[in-house]
C-alpha cells in the first residue's frame, strides 16, 4: 500500500510540476486504483476513500459539463460579487496593449527558450547613419551650458533639429519623415541626453503621445496628408494637452470640454465645436503650433446622436485660432525645456477638421491615448533614464580613476566601490531592459505592462544612479558651470519620475494592476466570463485557474525545497542557476498574487502597498530576464558575466523582499502561513549582490576599457577641449599611461631606492635618481595637468553670477 501511495504521489507531483493538472489526477487514481490489483487489499475503507476522491477530481477536472453543474454554476454569482469592477476608462486603460514576456512570468513557467530566441530587428543602416552623422553632429554642437543660460535651445540648434527631422521619426517615410523602429528612436533620444536634457526632452515629445502619433494611427487620410509632412519638417510644433489643475493622475477627470454647435460660416452652416480648457505643465507647449488637445465632447443639443456626453476626444487646435492662449513658461526644476499652461476660452473649430479620426473618432480618444501610451512608456522615459545613468557610469568611471585622495585614486576605496558598482551594475540593467523591451515593440507588440515597468522602474533606478554619482564626484557635482554634467541630470530627475504616470500611481496601481487582469492567463477570461453571464466559459476560466494555482503551487514548494534545482533552464553553464531561480520565483508569484486576489477580491485594487510589492516582484522577473537575454545575446567576457550576475542577484533579492513583504502584510494570515511554507520553507535565502562581486563590477568600469565602453555605448564623447565629459575622458588616458610609471616609482619606494614623498616630489625625485627617464617624467606632468583640469570646478565673477542661471 505504501508503495502504491508513494508512486501514486510521485507520479502526481511530476506531472502537476509540469503543469498536467488533470492528467496529474487521472495518473494517480489509475496508478492507485491498479495498485489495488495487484497489492491486494489491507484496508478496503481507506482504498476505496482514496479512489472516490481522486476519481472524483479528475472528473472534476476533465468533465466540465459535470463541474459546471455541480460547481461553477454556485460560485459564478459569488465571483461576481468579488470580482473588481472596472469603470469604461479603467477598462481601457486596462485593454491597452499586448501581452508578451509578461504573460510568460504571470504563467509561473516562463517558457526561457521563447525569450532567447526572440530576436529583434537590428537597427537599419538608415538608422546607424543617423546615430553617427545628425545626432553626433547635433551633440557636437550642443553647449548644455548655453543652453542653460539662453534658457532655451539656440535658434540655429532648434533649425538643425528641424532639418534634419528629428521631429519626424516616428513618421512613416511617404508622409516626409525618417520612419525609425522604436530602438533607433529611444538610442537617439538616450544619446541626445547624454549630452543635453533640454534638446533630448525637446526632440522626444514631438515624437511620442501627441499630434503626429494619433494621426499616425487613427487620423483621417486627410489629416494626415495635411499636418504629417509639416510635423516631420518642424513646420508645426506639436505639443498635447491632457492635464490640468483638476486632472493630473486621474486624467480622464479632465474638465476641458468642447460643445457641439452650428455656426453659419460663409453663408454655410458648419458642425463644430465650442473648446474651453486649462491645462498645465505641458511640454513644448510655448512654441507649439499645434496643439493636441484632450476633452470631453458634449452635444447638448444632440446634434450628432442621443447621447449627450460623448467621452473623451483628441483633437488638432491651431495655435492661431482665437480663444487660444498660450506663450506662458513653467520652470521645470531649471531645465530649460519648453513647457507651460495653454488655455482656451470659447475657441471655436469645425468637428471634421479637429476631431482626429473625424467623427469616427468622436468619444475615442481614451482609448487612442491609452494604445499609444501602451507603446510610448517603453520608449521616451526609460531613454532618458538609461542616457543619464550611461552618462554617469562614464563620469564615475573616469572620476574615480582620475581623482585621487589620500595619494590613491578614490575609485580604489571600498566605500567608492560600493556606489560604483551600483551605478554600472544598474546601467547594464537599465539598458538590457530598454533594449528588450524596444526589441519586444519592434517586433509588433505593444507590451503594455512592460512599458508601464520600463517608465517606473527605470526612472527610479535613474534616481539611484544619479544620486549615487553625485556622491562620487562629490564636490565637484554640486558646483554648478560648464565643467558639471551631472548637476543637470539630477535636476531631471524628478521630472523623469513624475510626467506619463507619476512613480507611486504607476508601480502601486498600473503594473499589477493591470498585469493581474491582463497577464493572469484566465483572471480577464473570468471578468469577460462573468460579465457575459456565460456560464461555460466561466467554468472554463476558473477551472484553469483551480489548475494553475494547483500546479504552481506544487511547483514553487518542489523549487523551494530543491534550491530550485528541478526547474528546466537553458542550456547555458554559466547562468543556469539563475533561470532557475526566476522560474522558481514566477511560480511563488503566481500562487501569491492569486492567494492576495482570491482573498481581497476586488479590495485588492485599494491595497495599493500590497499590489505595490506585488508590482515590485513582478517588475524585478522582468528586469532580471532582460539581463539574462543580455548576457545571452552579448560577447562572454568577464566584465559581461559580472555584470549580468551582479543584475540577476539584486533581481533576486528584491524579488524576494517583495513576496516577504507581501506575506508579512496579507490580512488573511493563514492563508500567510500557508504560502510562507510553500514559497520559503527553508527561509528568505536570496541576498544582494556579495562586496566580491561588487567589486568586480565596480572594476569593470575602472579597469576594462573595452567594459566601460560598451556599457556606455550610447553616451556621446565630446572632444578633449570640452570641459565637460570630454576633460575627464582625456584625463583618463593620461592617466592610465601613467599608471606604469607611477608603479614603478612606488616600487622603487618598496625597494628602499627612493624616498617616501607626496605626489610631484616623488616624480622629481624619481628623475634625479634615474628611476625614470624625463619622457616618463613630462608624462607624469602632463597627466597631473590633466587631471587638476578634470577635477577642476568653475567660479564666476560676482556681475557674472548675478546672471546666471
Ligand atoms: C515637466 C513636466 C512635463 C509634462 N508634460 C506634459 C505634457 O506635455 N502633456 C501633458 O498632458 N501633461 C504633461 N505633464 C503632466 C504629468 O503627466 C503629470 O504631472 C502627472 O501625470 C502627474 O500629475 P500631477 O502632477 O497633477 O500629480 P497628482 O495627480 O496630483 O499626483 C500627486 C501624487 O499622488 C500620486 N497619486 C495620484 N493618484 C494616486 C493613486 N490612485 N494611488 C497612488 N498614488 C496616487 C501620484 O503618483 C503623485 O505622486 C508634465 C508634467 C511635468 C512636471
Amino acid at each position: 500500500m505504501l508503495i502504491t501511495f508513494l508512486l501514486a504521489l510521485i507520479v502526481f507531483l511530476v506531472l502537476a510540476f509540469r503543469g498536467l493538472g488533470f492528467l496529474a489526477w487521472v495518473a494517480a487514481a489509475g496508478i492507485w486504483l491498479i495498485g489495488w490489483r495487484i497489492v491486494g487489499i489491507d484496508s478496503p475503507l481507506l482504498y476505496e476513500t482514496v479512489a472516490i476522491v481522486l476519481i472524483a477530481l479528475a472528473a472534476l477536472y476533465g468533465v466540465p459539463p459535470l463541474r459546471r453543474q455541480l460547481i461553477s454554476r454556485f460560485i459564478m454569482p459569488r465571483f461576481a460579487k468579488v470580482l473588481p469592477r472596472l469603470g469604461d476608462t479603467e477598462r481601457i486603460a486596462l485593454e491597452a496593449g499586448t501581452v508578451w514576456w509578461d504573460g510568460d512570468l504571470f504563467s509561473g513557467m516562463p517558457d526561457w527558450n521563447k525569450l532567447l530566441g526572440f530576436e529583434p530587428p537590428p537597427l537599419s543602416a538608415d538608422e546607424r547613419a543617423f546615430l553617427e552623422g545628425p545626432v553626433d553632429e547635433l551633440c557636437r554642437r550642443l553647449d548644455d551650458w548655453q543652453v542653460y543660460q539662453l534658457r532655451d535651445l539656440p535658434p540655429e540648434i532648434w533649425d538643425f533639429i528641424k532639418r534634419e527631422r528629428f521631429f519626424g521619426m516616428i513618421i512613416p517615410k511617404e508622409y516626409g519623415g525618417l520612419g525609425f523602429s522604436a530602438l533607433a528612436h529611444s538610442r537617439v533620444v538616450t544619446r541626445l541626453s547624454s549630452r543635453s536634457i533640454t534638446a533630448a526632452v525637446t526632440v522626444m515629445v514631438p515624437n511620442s503621445l501627441g499630434p503626429g502619433e494619433l494621426l499616425i494611427h487613427y487620423g483621417t487620410d486627410e489629416q494626415k496628408k495635411r499636418y504629417l509632412p509639416r510635423l516631420a519638417t518642424g513646420e508645426e510644433i506639436p505639443c498635447f494637452a491632457l492635464t490640468g489643475p483638476e486632472a493630473g493622475s486621474d486624467a480622464a477627470a479632465t474638465q476641458s470640454e468642447g460643445i457641439v454647435e452650428k455656426r453659419t460660416i460663409d453663408g454655410n452652416e458648419v458642425l463644430g465645436l465650442r473648446l474651453n480648457w486649462k491645462k498645465r505643465y505641458i511640454t513644448l507647449a510655448p512654441v507649439a503650433t499645434l496643439i493636441g488637445l484632450a476633452f470631453r465632447l458634449k452635444d447638448p443639443d444632440r446634434l450628432l446622436s442621443d447621447q449627450e456626453d460623448r467621452g473623451i476626444t483628441c483633437a488638432l487646435i491651431p495655435r492661431a485660432t482665437p480663444g487660444v492662449e498660450i506663450g506662458l513658461r513653467h520652470d521645470p526644476m531649471g531645465v530649460p525645456f519648453q513647457n507651460g499652461p495653454i488655455v482656451g476660452t470659447d475657441v471655436w473649430a469645425p468637428l471634421d477638421e479637429v476631431v482626429i479620426g473625424g467623427r469616427d473618432g468622436i468619444g475615442h480618444g481614451w482609448r487612442m491615448l491609452m494604445e499609444s501610451l501602451a507603446a510610448g512608456r517603453s520608449i521616451s522615459l526609460p531613454a532618458l533614464s538609461v542616457g543619464a545613468a550611461q552618462m554617469a557610469t562614464r563620469i564615475c568611471g573616469a572620476y574615480a580613476t582620475v581623482r585621487e585622495q589620500f595619494d590613491t585614486p578614490i575609485g580604489r576605496f571600498e566605500g567608492i566601490e560600493e556606489p560604483l558598482a551600483r551605478i554600472a551594475g544598474l546601467t547594464y540593467l537599465m539598458t538590457a531592459t530598454r533594449t528588450l523591451t524596444c526589441g519586444a515593440l519592434d517586433a509588433g507588440e505593444k507590451p503594455a505592462v512592460p512599458g508601464n515597468i520600463c517608465k517606473a522602474y527605470l526612472t527610479e533606478s535613474m534616481r539611484q544612479v544619479i544620486s549615487d554619482a553625485m556622491d562620487i564626484r562629490a564636490g565637484s557635482a554640486i558646483q554648478r558651470g560648464p565643467r558639471n554634467t551631472l548637476a543637470r541630470a539630477w535636476d531631471a530627475v524628478p521630472i523623469g519620475i513624475t510626467v506619463e504616470g507619476a512613480n507611486i500611481l504607476t508601480r502601486s496601481m498600473i503594473v499589477y494592476g493591470q498585469g493581474a487582469i491582463r497577464c493572469h492567463p484566465f483572471v480577464h477570461k473570468e471578468i469577460n466570463a462573468v460579465a457575459a453571464n456565460d456560464l461555460a466559459a466561466f467554468d472554463i476560466a476558473i477551472f484553469g485557474h483551480v489548475n494553475l494555482f494547483v500546479t504552481r503551487a506544487i511547483r514553487a514548494k518542489l523549487l523551494a525545497f530543491s534550491g530550485s534545482r528541478f526547474a528546466d533552464a537553458p542550456n547555458t553553464q554559466d547562468m543556469r542557476r539563475y533561470y532557475q531561480h526566476l522560474s522558481r520565483f514566477s511560480a511563488a508569484f503566481t500562487i501569491v498574487s492569486d492567494s492576495a486576489m482570491g482573498t481581497l477580491g476586488g479590495s485588492l485594487k485599494r491595497r495599493e502597498k500590497l499590489s505595490g510589492r506585488l508590482a515590485d516582484a513582478l517588475a524585478y522577473l522582468y528586469l532580471a530576464s532582460a539581463a539574462l537575454k543580455r548576457y545571452h545575446d552579448e560577447a562572454k567576457t568577464t566584465s559581461n558575466f559580472a555584470l549580468a550576475r551582479w543584475s540577476v542577484e539584486l533581481c533576486l533579492f528584491r524579488i524576494q523582499e517583495a513576496l516577504v513583504g507581501v506575506l508579512d502584510n496579507l490580512p488573511v494570515r493563514w492563508v500567510a502561513v500557508l504560502l510562507r511554507l510553500a514559497i520559503f520553507p527553508l527561509g528568505a535565502r536570496f541576498r544582494p549582490p556579495a562586496d566580491r562581486l561588487g567589486a568586480a563590477v565596480a572594476r569593470a568600469i575602472l579597469e576594462d576599457r573595452e567594459a566601460r565602453h560598451t556599457l556606455t555605448a550610447d553616451v556621446f564623447v565630446p572632444p578633449a577641449d570640452d570641459p565637460g565629459l570630454g576633460m575627464l575622458e582625456a584625463a583618463l588616458d593620461k592617466a592610465v599611461r601613467a599608471i606604469p610609471i607611477e608603479t614603478k616609482l612606488r616600487d622603487a619606494v618598496r625597494a628602499g631606492n627612493l624616498d617616501r614623498a607626496p605626489g610631484h616630489m616623488l616624480d622629481d625625485l624619481g628623475l634625479a635618481a634615474g628611476v625614470i627617464t624625463q619622457q616618463e617624467y613630462d608624462l607624469l606632468n602632463e597627466a597631473r595637468d590633466a587631471r587638476d583640469e578634470a577635477v577642476a570646478v568653475d567660479a564666476f565673477d560676482a556681475e557674472v553670477f548675478k546672471r546666471l542661471h
